[in-house]
């Protein structure tokens, strides 16, 4: 018997060097308390994995502390480009935009995109189009905008870095229990729900100063994002790049159904073997039809939460001991 779960990430990446401040780290731990336990809602009213999905992104955007929605990371130009996929493992039903720069939730837009196009991948202008033409309300691109993200392109600027899982090297003190320029600030969340159904989320704001134009793996099903009941469900965090060259998503699924490695073991395998390997780091959440779950990561910390149907809802941001 399957058993309905939801598990979400906000991102993954070093222990913050600045002072920590317990404030802060409350903060997190209370809006991935308060995702879980929205999708938890869903799923327990009999909702599909889809809805508490994307719900869950929804929420996770619209929360600053987050690099998706509002409090996206910059470009190098000072901009905003969106990027966010969702896929239903029951139909491998799925709908991505990328380099979206006025859409308020582009998880949103993703999913009109899977359910009113017949397209699985729309981007930048005529996925803003046509999100216009689905009734979502454009917004202005500084909306993303928030003073941490600034002084975190401005750091990144002085350094000549694109913010991958580089050190900063800045002093800086948001009192974070992340380092903000550390880490990998992209949400996701997987669901099995009571039908045994699969889905999958992921939403970013891409890499602080990354190139107009740079895509990562967040919006490429198989690489940032994969639901397939047959296998697995799983959202990513972490070195875009290297997770696209993986199809790390996708690998996970591949090594359970060709090669019969567990949950556990197949997606230990990528994060911790395949992606260091090529010099990438980060996470993914991931959860099967019977609704086991994996959260692994290979940094030191990854804000993360998940929570079964009729339990308490589970948070943490580092490795336990
Ligand atoms: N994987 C995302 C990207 O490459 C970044 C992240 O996980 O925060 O755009």
């Amino acid at each position: 018997m399957n058993r309905a779960v939801i598990a979400i990430h906000g991102g993954a990446g070093a222990i913050a060097r600045a002072a920590m401040s317990k404030e802060k780290e409350q903060c997190y731990v209370q809006a991935l308390a308060a995702v879980v336990a929205s999708g938890q809602t869903i799923l327990s009213a009999g909702g599909s994995a889809l809805d508490a999905v994307t719900e869950a992104v929804r929420l996770l955007e619209e929360c600053p502390l987050f690099n998706a929605g509002k409090g996206s990371v910059f470009t190098h130009q000072g901009t905003h480009e969106l990027d966010a996929c969702v896929m239903d493992g029951h139909t491998l039903d799925t709908g991505a935009v990328a380099g979206v720069s006025h859409i308020r939730n582009p998880i949103l837009a993703a999913r009109a995109v899977l359910k009113h196009s017949p397209h699985v991948l729309l981007i930048g202008e005529g996925a803003e189009r046509f999100a216009v033409s689905r009734g979502f309300e454009p917004v202005a691109n500084n909306f993303f905008s928030t003073d941490e993200r600034w002084a975190q392109l401005q750091r990144a600027l002085g350094n000549q870095q694109i913010l991958l899982d580089h050190d900063s090297g800045g002093q800086h003190a948001d009192g974070a229990p992340l380092d903000a320029d550390r880490k990998f600030g992209t949400v996701g969340a997987v669901a099995c729900d009571l039908h045994g159904n699969l889905a999958a989320a992921t939403s970013t704001g891409g890499m602080t100063n990354k190139y107009v134009g740079r895509v990562g793996d967040s919006p490429l099903p198989g690489a940032g994002c994969y639901a397939n009941n047959a296998s697995v469900a799983v959202s990513c965090t972490g070195t875009g790049e290297v997770f696209i060259r993986l199809l790390a998503a996708y690998d996970i699924a591949a090594l359970m159904t060709y090669a019969g490695l567990s949950l556990q073991q197949a997606s230990e395998r990528v994060v911790m073997e395949k992606v260091t390997a090529l010099g990438g780091s980060g996470g993914v959440v991931a959860v099967d039809r019977a609704g086991n779950i994996a959260l692994p990561f290979n940094s030191e910390g990854m804000y993360r939460g998940y929570g079964y149907v009729g339990d308490d809802a589970v948070v943490a941001i580092y490795r336990e001991a």
